[in-house]
């Protein structure tokens, strides 16, 4: 019989709800709270700050399925469903008894996964009548789809850029122009937040929590204006199940059931995406599915960071969320090239480590430039340096089957493709990049700077 490569759902397919899988935990993650009463965080607080559709899915518990708006689904059907694809040439160059299976999210017209939830979360906006919004980009993905979906909605968007970014990929701010959003480098002298840093640092190349700063900032101080976030937050998440949720039929369609399912981690949301619908089985149903979330070793936290009530931004504007964490003043080495620069991890995935139900794994930055390299000469399309580090862990997880003589299903997600990243790839070509484990002690350092909460 001809093998099968690719599967695709027919359009009635394609799913109509989110799954929110903290209806299914029995130990339900810890609340957000309010940095100055240090007591949970209610919903009216929330809504100062993102939409009230956004922040009642963020602090919703009890249902498990949340209608996606139809709107939404008129926009995801121009890119879903995305492939479910056998990687038979890469399982041919492991010489590996496992299946190998990648859900493909680089298709979407911007080449991430990312923008599964910029289009919901511009829609939500537009239809409690905000006209602008703000958010922060590291790499330049996030920016990306959130402009092309404030465009979609009619939304006026700024994106603050990390200033590292801003300058090695240009091409990156170009889309975002092209798509009509204004772009700021991070930090910026516009913001109180910025002003700051820039005169404490004035070489500081920014991070991610110093734009999520200044993005909050100016969400705050505009009318009708909100924040929009494009990781670590549940509400994101909960957007993204879309990928998982597609996976578990597709996965049917090749008469197959994933013993490992695979997946990059920055804040967690392609993780949380294609994995959380197949988790829903482990917690209900008894499967025995093993879910590993791959970071680079150089911003260790799931494997290294410490559990602890912290911020999700620099200046400590946002509430403060039970995450394991390297500190919000955490500032990646820069001689790492491969994004996933987040200093903390969501408030569920936390919730699931503590709990067994996941496990982290850590990547040297080569391994995962060596496997995006086999990846991309096997299968013919050159992966995002993020998503490298989830085919890094499924080569690892792929020789294993083969030492043990076992076969195994695995399945992993290609959260976006890298063609805009070439300037990594350039770096790891000519023999700049090397390997950076972050010292111990950096660690114990910025942690013991947080508040002790738990
Ligand atoms: C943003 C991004 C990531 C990391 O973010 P998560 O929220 O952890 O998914 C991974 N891969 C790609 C392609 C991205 O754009």
């Amino acid at each position: 019989m001809e093998k099968q490569k690719r599967f695709i759902l027919p359009e009635n397919e394609i799913p109509t709800q989110w799954y929110n899988i903290v209806a299914d935990m029995k130990n339900k993650p810890l609340p957000m709270l309010n940095p100055q009463t240090k007591q949970p965080i209610k919903l009216e607080e929330l809504t100062g700050l993102f939409s009230r559709a956004c922040s009642e899915q963020e602090l919703n518990q009890t249902d498990a399925w949340f209608e996606i708006p139809e709107q939404v689904r008129d926009l995801y059907k121009s890119y879903r469903s995305t492939p479910l694809v056998r990687a038979y040439g890469l399982e041919k160059a492991l010489d590996t008894p496992a299946h190998i299976y990648f859900k493909n999210e680089s298709v979407s017209p911007v080449g991430s996964h990312k923008l599964n939830s910029a289009l919901a979360q511009a829609y939500y906006c537009k239809q409690e009548g905000v006209t602008n919004i703000t958010t922060e980009t590291g790499a330049g993905q996030w920016g990306a789809a959130l402009s092309y979906a404030a465009k979609a909605f009619g939304l006026e968007l700024a994106v603050f850029m990390v200033k590292v970014s801003y300058n090695q990929k240009p091409y990156r701010r170009s889309i975002m122009q092209t798509f009509g959003a204004q772009v700021i480098a991070s930090p910026s002298m516009s913001t109180k937040a910025g002003r700051q840093i820039i005169t404490e640092s004035p070489n500081y190349q920014g991070s991610l929590g110093t734009a999520i700063s200044e993005a909050v900032e100016l969400a705050m101080q505009t009318p009708n204006c909100k924040y929009v976030l494009g990781s670590v937050l549940n509400h994101v998440t909960l957007h993204q199940t879309v990928i998982g949720l597609e996976a578990e039929k597709q996965m049917a369609m090749a008469g197959e059931y994933p013993d490992m399912v695979i997946a990059c981690f920055g804040g967690g949301s392609n993780f949380g995406g294609l994995s959380f619908p197949f988790m829903r089985h482990n917690l209900v149903d008894g499967k025995k599915t093993v879910f590993l979330a791959a970071e680079p070793a150089s911003c260790p936290k799931l494997t290294r960071g410490i559990f602890q009530y912290d911020f999700g931004d620099e200046a400590g504007y946002t509430p403060l969320l039970p995450m394991f964490t390297l500190g919000h003043n955490f500032a990646p080495a820069h001689i790492h090239a491969g994004g996933l620069r987040y200093h903390g991890a969501g408030s569920i995935v936390s919730q699931l480590i503590k709990d067994g139900m996941m496990k982290g794994v850590d990547i040297p930055q080569l391994e995962s430039f060596q496997a995006a390299s086999l990846f991309a000469q096997t299968e013919g399309i050159i992966p995002a340096p993020e998503s490298a580090h989830a085919i890094a862990a499924t080569i690892r997880e792929a020789k294993k089957c083969k030492e043990e003589g076992v076969k195994k299903t695995i399945l992993f997600n290609l959260s976006g493709h890298g063609l805009i990243d070439m300037t990594a790839y350039d770096q790891y070509l000519a023999g700049d990049l090397t390997n950076y484990e972050l010292p111990d002690e950096i660690i114990k350092e910025n942690v013991s700077k947080l508040d002790k909460i738990v």
